[in-house]
């Protein structure tokens, strides 16, 4: 296997709480630029993943490799943001007093130093930065907006702007769907699609039709290890796993 090639590489991840395991030996291989989708019914592991990429949780055993080297199991919450993977939770927190524009320059100005941010300017390619997430994002005509008045489906779009704003390599992204309208939901997979043209994303998602639109590869998590993995027609037409979903 080519691990090198690799963004992300869990090598055998076990997790437990009180003695039941959230992870039990996970592997998983995602290719660098790769966008993957992970699935699998509530409790299967997926938020213990995430959070064990993230370094929230430390694995009991396993290793986990970003870019083919770093172990991010020896690193903590701080230094892997600074490595260059972001997440992004369920709820949006934007900044509602704030406007658009004002949140994507927050979120610029906090991947700097202290020094750094004191000596904030706005600049010339601050600007033209928040310009290309305002058109990736679908917000340029909401930049004066204050975030408060923005639709579930624009403060989410707006939160992933931010995460970009922090310019990661790896987008760690949590049910980017929950909560929006069916065009809304259509709007985000084209724009996770466009993201995913520059950047490696893991997508953790319910909404069978999002992850349809997606058309990446899936991983089905069940029982804290990889069920299945393939195309969406590929694991859904694996035994076991229409097993798991529909419960016998
Ligand atoms: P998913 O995100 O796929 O729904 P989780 O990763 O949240 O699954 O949870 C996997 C299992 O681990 C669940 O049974 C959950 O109850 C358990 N679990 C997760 N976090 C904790 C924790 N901090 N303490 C105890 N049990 C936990």
């Amino acid at each position: 296997q080519q691990l090198t090639d690799s963004i992300l590489y869990l090598d055998g991840v076990s997790v437990s709480f009180d003695g039941f395991k959230a992870l039990n030996d996970l592997s998983l291989v995602m290719g660098r630029g790769e966008m993957r989708a992970i699935i699998g019914p509530n409790g299967a592991g997926k938020t213990t993943m995430m959070d064990v990429i993230t370094g929230k949780t430390r694995p009991d055993k396993g290793e986990v490799f970003f870019e083919g080297s770093v172990d991010l199991t020896k690193h903590d919450e701080a230094s892997i943001a600074e490595l260059g993977i972001g997440r992004k939770f369920q709820k949006p927190t934007v900044f509602e007093t704030q406007t658009v524009f004002d949140n994507l320059e927050l979120a610029l100005k906090a991947d700097r130093s202290v020094l750094a941010t004191l000596l904030w300017r706005r600049s010339k390619e601050a600007d033209q930065r928040i310009d290309e997430i305002l058109a990736i994002t679908r917000l340029g005509d909401h930049r004066d907006r204050l975030a408060g008045s923005l639709s579930h489906g624009q403060k989410q779009w707006l939160e992933i702007g931010m995460l970009l704003a922090q310019d990661p390599k790896l987008l760690l992204v949590d049910e980017p769907a929950a909560g929006m309208t069916d065009d809304e939901t259509a709007e985000t997979a084209i724009l996770l699609k466009d993201i995913a043209k520059t950047h490696s994303v893991v997508v953790v998602e319910h909404d069978m039709t999002f992850v349809r639109d997606l058309g990446v590869r899936v991983t089905v998590l069940h029982e804290g290890s990889v069920l299945a993995e393939g195309s969406l027609d590929t694991v859904s037409a694996n035994e076991r796993v229409v097993e798991v979903y529909l419960g016998r």
